[in-house]
């Protein structure tokens, strides 16, 4: 990539977003960047944000806190985009806006009963395995309408959408059946749940945003292609 600064980066990524959104029929301002700012320094999400980022995603609710903390100022939106444990339960919902990988009915129980208590309804998305990969988190697409049916009837939780991370191929190309997929999984749900609110698909990173824009991505979860490469552990 060309552009040099977080600033530069973001208009890039907006544009390639927009052009992939109307390749494929779709108004560009369907499709919102989150930052995946794991690994990355709070300098790194305020440049960002001035340039015009508003969703944060973060994978470890410790890192996030400290970040939430030291950008408190700014009105940005924080995701959790990580496997989120029970004992952490609690926690994640003090500091996030929307949970995009709940996973298990046992989450999802939690969540809604910590939710409640605190007077509050968390929207969430649920995260599918649609690869079948033994070593990624995500309910399998067989058993996505059980836990999306509990997800509804849980007071605490609003249902939004699907997320997903499909298994890494070199080829972007590669990886669109699994975007269309997840796509058909949400109008599935959304019809079989009778649910208007079910839109979101959270799908797309730095090497393949583009296809999954065109497959319906309504959030691209963009890191190194936003950020710049991750420092090492430790440096943020
Ligand atoms: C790290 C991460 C991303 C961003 O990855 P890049 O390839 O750097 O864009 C997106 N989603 C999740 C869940 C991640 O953990």
């Amino acid at each position: 990539m060309k552009a040099e600064g977080v600033a530069e980066r973001w208009c890039e990524l907006r544009e390639r977003v927009a052009e992939a959104a109307l390749r494929a029929g779709r108004r560009p301002e369907e499709v919102k960047i989150l930052g995946a700012s794991k690994g990355q320094p709070p300098e790194k999400i305020r440049e960002a944000f001035s340039a015009g980022l508003t969703l944060v995603g973060e994978n470890y609710v410790q890192e996030a806190e400290k970040k939430r903390a030291a950008l408190r100022d700014l009105p940005l939106s924080w995701h959790l985009i990580g496997y989120l444990q029970k004992n952490k339960a609690r926690k994640a919902l003090a500091l996030f806006d929307l949970i995009q990988t709940v996973d298990r009915p046992e989450i999802a129980r939690k969540l809604s009963g910590l939710a409640e208590e605190t007077g509050r309804r968390l929207p969430v998305l649920i995260q599918v395995n649609v690869g079948y990969e033994e070593t990624k988190a995500g309910v399998l697409p067989e058993d996505l309408f059980e836990l999306a049916r509990l997800v509804k009837d849980l007071p605490g939780l609003e249902l939004r959408g699907l997320m997903t991370i499909p298994p890494y191929q070199e080829d972007p190309e590669a990886v669109r059946p699994y975007f269309r997929r997840l796509r058909e999984l949400r109008d599935d749900l959304r019809e079989k749940l009778d649910l208007e609110g079910l839109t979101e698909l959270s799908m797309g990173m730095s090497h393949d945003f583009e296809v999954a824009v065109e497959e319906g991505a309504t959030i691209v979860r963009l890191g190194t292609a936003l950020f710049g490469p991750r420092p090492p552990k430790g440096g943020a």
